[in-house]
């Protein structure tokens, strides 16, 4: 019989799961439910987004879908190394194995459903904008959506129901009614705001238009900044919550003075618009997210920053999202389609790889400077070693997350000596 699948959220996720679900045959009738309004229609908010980059895992899930990743990489800038910019002008590269496809979520999420609708019609596919979901009914299999324009509610049953409604998922907070589920959320000590350049071109920055650019301030004030396939310039600048700078400025004059001061590189393209354009934009926390398990009985899976939100520090979010989809995928092939088992093992799978990539986004980079210097050495010292002996010795941890698609849990098992460190290092200078 063919199941009736409400997926709440129209993200990289939810998007990509469509895809896989409806390249099943005709098991399966989907219903996407996204809370804002079609992204492909509304003028494109710079004010809502941020550039994402995709390594082998999320490249290998969207790969399996035929034509995705051309047209992914059709609106991508390929980085092949990441330029650390330092105080006094200088700079120091280290170069990847493989390429990072980096674009902006925006547009990822607006190929994702361009590709979705090019080759489905609403026989099988209907995605539903400005519908909110309010709440979920576990027992009675039922969501209830609030649609926004009209302000009016509306209630549908499913057979199954998919939340990859992000870190403030509505579909997890439903869980929480049952006895066995457990979920600790917590705000990361850092803050983000994105930037946007409109015009990058007459920079040094723009002849290393294939480089990830960073700097990093004394008070782990981090700037990462990326070239954008139609020319200029996105990032995000992350900042410690408390006595942080970004927060008290109030006028262009003051952004532009905190930019040439601090990231001169960005100070010298960013014009007056671009500093007010900055000045508008809110404030965003980042959540982290673990639970114990992401499934209910036969009829309910999160998946995505719903079951386990991440800090951006290591930009793994999107990647360990799509590479959840390409997993269910699988259980499904395993389990020739039966929900209950492929559920079930979907928690028992990836459970212990969403705690590991949540302690990894925490962990894997130090606040102190000193122990960032250390990390630095460190990651040169196992490069060398990997490369000399690569038997005896992992990768370093960088080229583990970003360059291979080893598990998160193996990930942490192997560093989990630097993880602790960190930690003991980073309570510290939060209790202080
Ligand atoms: C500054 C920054 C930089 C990042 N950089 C990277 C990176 O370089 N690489 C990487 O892999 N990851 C990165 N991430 C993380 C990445 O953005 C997320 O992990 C990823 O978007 C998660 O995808 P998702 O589909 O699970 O959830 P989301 O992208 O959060 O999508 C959830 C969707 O659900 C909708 N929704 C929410 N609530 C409801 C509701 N109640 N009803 C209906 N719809 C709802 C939302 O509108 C949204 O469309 C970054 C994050 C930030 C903040």
């Amino acid at each position: 019989m063919v199941k009736t699948v409400a997926i709440i959220g129209a993200g990289p996720s939810g998007l990509l799961l469509a895809h896989y679900l409806l390249s099943r045959g005709d098991k399966y009738n989907i219903n996407i439910y996204e809370a804002r309004s079609d992204r492909r229609i509304i003028p494109f908010s710079k004010s809502r987004t941020f550039p994402i980059s995709l390594n082998e895992r999320g490249m290998t899930a969207l790969r399996q879908i035929p034509g995705l990743e051309a047209a992914v990489k059709a609106v991508s800038v390929e980085m092949t190394g990441t330029l650390f910019h330092q105080k006094n002008g200088k700079s120091r590269l280290t170069p990847r194995k493989k390429p990072l496809v980096t674009l902006d979520r925006t547009n990822l999420v607006i190929v994702l459903l361009n590709q979705l609708t090019q080759k489905y019609d609403e026989s099988r596919l209907k995605i539903h904008f400005d519908s909110q979901c309010h709440s979920v009914d576990l027992a009675a299999k039922t969501v209830t959506f609030k649609n926004i324009p009209k302000t009016d509610n509306f209630t549908v049953n499913y057979d199954l129901l998919l939340g990859t409604d992000g870190a403030n998922s509505v579909v997890r907070e439903a869980f929480l009614s049952t006895e066995e589920f457990k979920c600790e959320q917590k705000y990361y000590p850092t803050d983000y705001k994105s930037i946007f350049l409109n015009n990058s071109k007459n920079s040094s920055l723009h002849l290393k238009s294939d480089h990830i650019h960073t700097w990093r301030l004394k008070d782990g004030t981090l700037m990462v900044a990326l070239h954008q396939f139609d020319g200029t310039l996105s990032g995000a600048i992350n900042f410690p919550r408390e006595k942080n700078q970004i927060a008290s400025l109030s006028s262009p004059e003051e952004v532009l003075n905190f930019f040439h001061q601090n990231f001169p590189e960005i100070g010298q393209i960013m014009t007056e618009e671009d500093a007010q354009n900055f000045l508008n934009r809110p404030i965003a926390k980042i959540l982290t997210v673990r639970c114990n398990h992401y499934h209910q009985g036969d009829s309910v899976l999160i998946m995505g920053d719903a079951a386990h939100a991440v800090s951006s520090s290591i930009g793994q979010g999107c990647n360990a999202a799509l590479e959840d989809v390409a997993v269910f995928d699988h259980l499904l092939e395993e389990y020739h389609d039966d929900l209950a088992e492929s559920l079930k093992q979907f928690t028992i799978r990836r459970q212990p790889d969403g705690y590991a990539l949540v302690e990894l986004g925490d962990y894997a980079f130090p606040t102190s400077t000193g122990l960032f210097f250390e990390f630095i050495l460190r990651e040169y010292i196992a490069k060398i070693l990997h490369r000399v002996f690569p038997e005896k010795f992992p990768p370093s941890l960088i080229d583990l997350i970003f360059e291979t698609t080893v598990s998160y849990s193996e990930i942490l098992t192997s560093y989990q000596d630097w993880i602790t460190k960190v930690k003991k290092s980073n309570d510290k200078l939060l209790s202080t």
